[in-house]
Formats: C-alpha cells, structure tokens, sequence
C-alpha cells in the first residue's frame, strides 16, 4: 500500500463544484482509499495572468495502484469532466489532477515525474499538503513546513471545507 498526494485545481465552469465532483470521482477508484483532503483554496493563476482565478485542493490516498495507473485514473476523470487538452501549458482548464507524491518514489518517465515538477515552487500545492500532512518531509529531505515557511503565499486563501 502506497501513500500519494493528489493536486486538483480548477478555472473554468464551476471550480467548486468540479472539485467536489472530482473527489467523489477519486473515492471511486478502486484499488484506493482517500483518507484526508485539504480545504478548497482559491489562488492566482500561473503563467498567463488574462485566466480567471484558481480553486485547488489536495487529497491524500492510499493505494495497490502503481503511479501510471494512478495517473490512467486520474485523467480518466480529467476526460469524464470535459478536460480538453490544448498545446499552451498553464492555460485556463475545467479539471487538473496532478501527481504530487508517491510514496517515497522518485519516478522520471516520459508520461510521469514524480515527485511533481512544480511542487516545491507552487503555493498552492504547499500549503494545502503542509494543512493535511504537516510532518511530512520530500524525498529530497526537504520538510514541508520549511517550504512553506519559504514561500510567498501570492495570496492563496481559504474558501470552504471539503468535507
Ligand atoms: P503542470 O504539469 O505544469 O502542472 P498541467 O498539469 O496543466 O501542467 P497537463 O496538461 O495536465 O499539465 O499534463 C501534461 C502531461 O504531464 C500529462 O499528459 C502527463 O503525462 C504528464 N505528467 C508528468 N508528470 C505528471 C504528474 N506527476 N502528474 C500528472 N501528470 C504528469
Ligand atoms: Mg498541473
Ligand atoms: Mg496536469
């Protein structure tokens, strides 16, 4: 059984409502247990800033599913939510489910990177793992509390409890 971190995030249609979807989806995985989530956040958009702003989420699953698995799962309910994939990266989208962690794994692949890429940059992914799992440290040995303590919150902020 493994330990993962999901990054959801959300900015067009209905965020919230697409987030919340999106983790009943994720408790329909089988083979994985969703066993904490973070508060829904609002943030500010990446790269492009003409986007309308950001809902993110992070949630925590135990899982048998190896991460490509975990992955084919996850943009199978990227897909079912209306996700069209387009060329420019970081532009507005209904649904985005990242890999943040798995497990201690290091994975560099040509469809996975694990842990993700962006995780120790983005504020949004930060904060909301520091709020479920604050002991937690990467596995590069960087804690997340030093991360976030590190980082410039660009005024990400609560907006309700997901459950
Ligand atoms: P970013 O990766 O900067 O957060 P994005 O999430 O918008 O941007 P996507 O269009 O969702 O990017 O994904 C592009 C590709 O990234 C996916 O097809 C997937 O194969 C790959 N990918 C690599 N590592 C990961 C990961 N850890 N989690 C999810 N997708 C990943
Ligand atoms: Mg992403
Ligand atoms: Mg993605």
């Amino acid at each position: 059984m493994i330990t993962a971190y999901i990054g959801l995030g959300s900015n067009l249609g209905n965020p919230e409502e697409q987030i919340r979807d999106a983790v009943k989806q994720i408790e329909k995985i089988d083979d994985c247990a969703l066993t904490a989530i973070s508060s829904l956040y609002f943030s500010k958009p990446m790269g492009p800033q003409d986007q309308p702003d950001y809902m993110n989420a992070v949630a925590e699953v135990q899982t048998e599913l190896s991460a490509i698995k975990l992955l084919d799962a996850l943009q199978r309910i990227e897909n079912s939510a209306g996700r069209v994939r387009k060329d420019n990266r970081w532009g507005p989208r209904v649904l985005d489910l990242d890999i943040l962690l798995y497990g201690e794994s290091t994975i560099n692949t040509e469809r996975l990177i694990v842990p993700h890429y962006g995780l120790k940059e983005r504020e949004f992914v930060l904060i909301p793992l520091y709020e479920i799992i604050p002991s937690l440290i990467l596995p590069s040995g960087e804690s997340i509390a030093m991360l976030c303590n590190n980082i410039d919150a660009n005024g990400l902020k609560i907006h309700s409890k997901l459950r």
